[in-house]
């Protein structure tokens, strides 16, 4: 299976805007930005769904949310709010095959989401 273009920003074989790294994990200012703060948390680790994960994976996964707290907290929208949500195969719309974790926030979101 062909490298993920996440994989690709991991390596620095492709500019991403950078916003946190760690031995696990990397954040990333989304391209196509659906609110003013929307940023993918990424395992390093290419796990193409939520679908692969297993018992060995919630430490890492209960990580994400842990830096992804972290993060809204800096980018100050801990407070109003903000949502974090994972896209699983193409009902769900997902588009890149390498789990990332939205995290969105900075205006209101709707819910039921469409
Ligand atoms: P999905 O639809 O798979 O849940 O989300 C994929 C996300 O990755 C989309 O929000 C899309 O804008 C973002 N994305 C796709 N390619 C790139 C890229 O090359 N760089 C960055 N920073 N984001 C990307």
């Amino acid at each position: 299976m062909s490298e993920s273009i996440f994989s690709k920003i991991i390596k620095r074989e492709f500019p991403a805007e950078i916003v946190y790294e760690d031995d696990e994990l990397i954040a990333i200012n989304d391209i196509n930005p659906q609110a003013p703060v929307h940023i993918l948390i990424i395992p390093k680790r290419e796990i193409s769904t939520l679908n692969e994960l297993d018992e060995s994976d919630a430490i890492l996964m209960g990580k994400i949310i842990i830096v992804a707290k972290k993060i809204a907290a800096n980018k100050d929208i801990a407070e109003d709010g903000y949502r974090l949500l994972v896209n699983c195969n193409k009902n769900a719309g997902q588009t890149v095959f390498h789990i990332h974790f939205h995290l969105l926030g900075g205006r209101i979101f709707g819910w039921p989401p469409g």
